[in-house]
């Protein structure tokens, strides 16, 4: 067999995956990507191969045909976070969340496993921590954002549990969480949720996993137990208007108490007590009152920002809402960095007034990619990004409020189930939650497929 016939192992995972998938594509409608193909030429670097960084280089080695593209990421792990809340939850087992990254790094991408210091974007020079400087012609920006553990008091990644504290926003934390919602059902007691005052991935999430562990103290007849209040840092509990109404109305059903404007400082784990401030601004004048509580159960979401090699290397945003968190200053249409126009900018670091999930870096990938190789081409980028975002919102074991909408925050349906009432939680919502979506991430979005 000559080498170009030969199929290594990575290549038939990927097939096989990638097969089983079509059919899923096929039935949610969206593989209908125009092909397009491009002579232009030049070195570009990805930095962060997650969910942006991963389909970004598949559908540009499709696209362009002589590809010369670098990725670097030191991560052994290709995570599927939206799986993170059905860990917790038990509806999926941890092993069903991630796959090895060098199973999903395209073949025709050098793969450098490294971590990146800090960039020079006017010598277009990336300082890497065991590789050296690696030059680029054009820059493809996606290393998520950065979780800061330490923002909180009194609990770091590595404690994550003690006390009976918990986040899915790691991988080890959605495993626990899952063993602590169901001693909880049996113990009762009250129960905390926060979310933050940052902006967070899948600002959904703080909700669903409040909403399922509620669900399942009544799936263990034990409701009557247990106490469950959900504190937000927002000044509504979300921020598309068009959700609202029936999320308050599925918290008050469910008799969850919200309160507004008020966030987590820190946590006492030996005690089990949290420290809050709520912030009320009346005028100009900002009333902050401490809230102390104590808790048997909590799950919080820690504050987050852009990575800070992003902000060191002058990326960020100078002014304005986006600047306090280093987010990159890209225009939200383009994705291409305003100072710096070889680069692009798509994924959870982006500075763009839209929310930080897979379902919007779905849109983003076509209209960065096509930008780039304009760029690339000598010509300027005509593709815009409309701000779509989709979170699905698990309202319980069973169904899943689909939140989709663009900058305007008007809602965007994008599956016909969703036509009939999409401000309403749905059966069918959950079936794609839980048996669809994931197959698209890794045999779609990460092939290059399944974008519009
Ligand atoms: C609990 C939870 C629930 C969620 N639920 C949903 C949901 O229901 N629906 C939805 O659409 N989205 C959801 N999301 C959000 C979604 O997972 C993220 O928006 C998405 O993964 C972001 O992709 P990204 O490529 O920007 O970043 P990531 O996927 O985080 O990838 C970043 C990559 O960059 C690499 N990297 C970081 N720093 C460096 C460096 N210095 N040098 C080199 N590489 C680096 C990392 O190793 C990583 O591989 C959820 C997330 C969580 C945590």
């Amino acid at each position: 067999m000559s080498d170009k016939k030969k199929i290594t192992r990575r290549k038939f995972i990927k097939i096989a995956g990638a097969t089983s998938a079509v059919g899923i594509i096929a039935a949610a409608g969206i593989h209908k990507l125009t092909e397009f193909s491009s002579k232009a030429k030049g070195k570009i670097v990805i930095i962060g191969g997650g969910a942006a960084g991963l389909s970004m280089a598949a559908l540009l080695d499709r696209w362009l045909e002589e590809p010369d593209i670098t990725l670097i990421d030191p991560s052994d792990r290709q995570y599927y976070q939206p799986g993170f809340t059905l860990v917790a939850s038990g509806v999926y087992e941890a092993d069903q969340v991630w796959k090895k990254q060098e199973d999903c790094v395209p073949d025709n991408i050098k793969w450098v496993k490294d971590t990146v210091k800090e960039v020079n974007p006017v010598s277009n020079q990336i300082m890497t921590e065991a590789n050296g400087n690696i030059s680029y012609d054009f820059l493809v920006l996606t290393p998520g954002l950065q979780i800061n553990w330490d923002k909180t008091e009194g609990i770091t990644k590595e404690t994550l549990g003690e006390g009976n504290a918990h986040s899915i926003y790691d991988f080890d934390g959605a495993i626990k969480t899952w063993a602590a919602i169901q001693k909880f059902s049996e113990t009762g007691g009250k129960a905390i949720f926060t979310d933050t005052y940052t902006k967070h991935k899948c600002g959904g999430a703080p909700k669903k996993i409040c909403l399922l562990t509620e669900h399942y103290t009544r799936k263990q007849n034990t409701r009557e137990k247990a106490i469950i209040n959900y504190y937000t840092a927002e000044k509504a509990l979300y921020d598309v208007p068009y959700y609202v109404p029936r999320l308050l109305e599925i918290y008050k059903e469910r008799n969850v108490d919200i309160t507004l404007n008020t966030r987590l400082k820190g946590i006492d784990t030996v005690a089990k007590r949290v420290y809050m401030e709520n912030i009320e601004t009346v005028g100009e004048e900002k009333i902050v009152t401490p809230i102390i509580e104590d808790y048997e159960f909590l799950h919080f979401t820690p504050p987050m920002s852009a990575p800070d090699f992003v902000r060191n290397s002058g990326f960020s945003w100078t002014e304005g809402k986006l600047a306090a968190e280093g987010w990159v200053m890209v225009d939200k249409e383009t994705l291409v960095h305003k100072t710096y126009s070889n680069v692009v900018c798509l994924g959870d670091c982006a500075g763009i007034p839209t929310s930080k999930t897979s379902a919007a870096i779905r849109k983003q990938v076509p209209v960065a990619a096509m930008n780039l190789i304009s760029l690339m081409e000598g010509k300027s980028p005509t593709e815009k990004y409309n701000g779509y975002a989709a979170c699905p919102i698990i309202t319980d074991y069973g169904h899943v409020l689909l939140c989709e909408f663009d900058y305007d925050k008007n809602p965007q349906p994008s599956f016909p189930f969703t036509l009939l009432d999409m401000s309403k939680e749905q059966a069918a919502a959950w079936q794609l939650k839980v048996n669809m979506l994931k197959p698209l991430y890794y045999y779609g979005m990460l092939h290059g497929r399944g974008f519009s």
